[in-house]
């Protein structure tokens, strides 16, 4: 945590000191077109703060709340934006796998475009690769009940 400030390109976007246009912003996350995508539609949802990777998430309220608002705007842009695609995908991908620190939700209208880019978003069970956002969030899901 205690590591020298970086530029960190996300945070720009966050903090919308970059000309990339936004599809939401609210003062917990923000969200945008994927600059290299893979599939019909394919978004990034990040956090406003600066959470390197999803093994900076624990168990607890905060993160579980923070990661479930993540998907719902993710879900509600897709349905907006592309609902005529029969399947969603959200998921992260996890260290080493990442090519940005700063926490980011990938999510999909597939189909995948071109075919063969759904290799960088497939689960590698143990070695870790992506993993599905409905997995991180019951690995984060507060042992606790979340009061109402
Ligand atoms: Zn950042
Ligand atoms: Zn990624």
């Amino acid at each position: 945590m205690a590591k020298a400030i970086s530029p960190c390109i996300f945070c720009q976007i966050a903090r919308s000191s970059n000309s990339t246009p936004l599809l939401h912003s609210d003062d917990k996350v923000v969200a945008f077109k994927d600059i290299n995508p893979s599939a019909f539609r394919h978004y990034l949802i990040i956090p406003v703060e600066h959470i390197p990777t999803v093994n900076d998430l624990q168990r607890r309220n905060e993160d579980y709340t923070l990661v479930s608002h993540m998907i719902n705007v993710g879900e509600t842009l897709l349905r907006r934006d592309a609902p005529q695609s029969n399947q969603y995908r959200f998921g992260f991908h996890q260290p080493p796998f990442n090519s940005v620190d700063h926490l980011h939700l990938h999510c999909f209208a597939l189909p995948f475009i071109p075919r063969w880019k759904q290799l960088k978003y497939m689960s590698l069970g143990p070695l870790g690769g992506f993993i599905e956002a409905e997995k991180l969030l019951e690995k984060i899901k507060p042992l606790s009940p979340i009061p109402p």
